[in-house]
């Protein structure tokens, strides 16, 4: 134990912010992959305590192996990737650094092909194994519930307790990262091709786009979160037409697991409400 433990979270944090403002090289250095997976793994933690998951075997299983597929075709670190599937109505999907990736059930209720679940999963491994959280921290616009955590890790030599205790008294969507447009067209391209190497039809993506669109037209609600993380779905078609265009080539669209999915979920009792906070 150190006196560090008792210095409010608040300095803490902005600690962190002046270490990391004195110098972009030395900042990004400050967090390695290493120090990417462990903040992730607080986080998840504390989003796993938040956050109804999906309990049915066959979704769970469903999104895991289709994760898993799409990973081995993802350049970077070896990162320990998982995915998880929130039990909630709205089309959200997010990364968190060093690994964990979570989906709303509203893009699986949403989605019409595997293809367009798999475009999510890919852009959403792509922001992780192009470490577009580091960046983010070098910056010093990285969500403040990540920044806490580093900020707890730093003060407790790593030790964990101070990090824990900083991510108990943080809500799921403190710890959602919003990144630039240009992670985000970079995470589109790289997803781009995590789909082609797992032999996906790499207009999955671009049809996700559509479903958004016509989402956002029937229930504004439900895509409202995703749209304040994401670039407007026009202009990534466009950005993603011209990455599909480039390489065509077919590519799976579908299989029975899919359909599979599509009937348990019809069987399934209604997604929740995500929390508005
Ligand atoms: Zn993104």
């Amino acid at each position: 134990m150190s006196w560090r433990h008792n210095v409010s979270r608040r300095f803490t944090a902005s600690t962190v912010v002046i270490a990391l403002a004195s110098g972009s090289v030395a900042a990004y250095q400050l967090v390695s992959v290493q120090d990417e997976i462990r903040i992730g793994r607080e986080a998840q933690q504390e989003i796993r305590r938040q956050t109804p998951e999906v309990g049915d075997p066959l979704v769970r299983e469903y999104v895991q192996t289709l994760g898993a597929a799409l990973v081995g075709h993802a350049d970077g670190a070896d990162y320990p990737y998982t995915f998880s599937t929130a039990d909630y109505r709205e089309l959200n999907a997010f990364a968190l650094p060093g690994g964990p990736v979570w989906i709303n059930r509203g893009i699986l209720d949403a989605a019409t092909t595997e293809a367009q679940v798999a475009g999510v999963l890919a852009h959403e491994i792509a922001h992780i194994a192009e470490r577009h959280s580091a960046r983010q921290i070098t910056k010093g616009t990285v969500a403040n519930g990540l920044l806490g955590l580093l900020g707890a890790m730093i003060g407790d030599n790593g030790a964990g307790a101070a990090a824990a205790r900083v991510a108990a008294g943080l809500t799921a969507n403190s710890f959602m990262l919003k990144f630039s447009r240009d992670d985000e067209r970079d995470a589109d391209r790289q997803g781009v091709q995590i789909l082609r190497g797992a032999g996906y039809d790499t207009r999955g993506l671009i049809e996700f786009m559509q479903v958004l669109d016509a989402q956002q037209g029937r229930a504004p609600g439900s895509v409202a979160q995703f749209l304040s993380t994401h670039p407007a779905p026009a202009s990534r078609v466009r950005d993603l037409e011209q990455l599909v265009a480039a390489n065509p080539g077919g590519g799976r669209r579908d299989s029975a697991a899919f359909g599979a999915l599509k009937r348990r979920l019809a069987q399934l009792p209604a997604a929740r409400q995500m929390p508005t906070r």
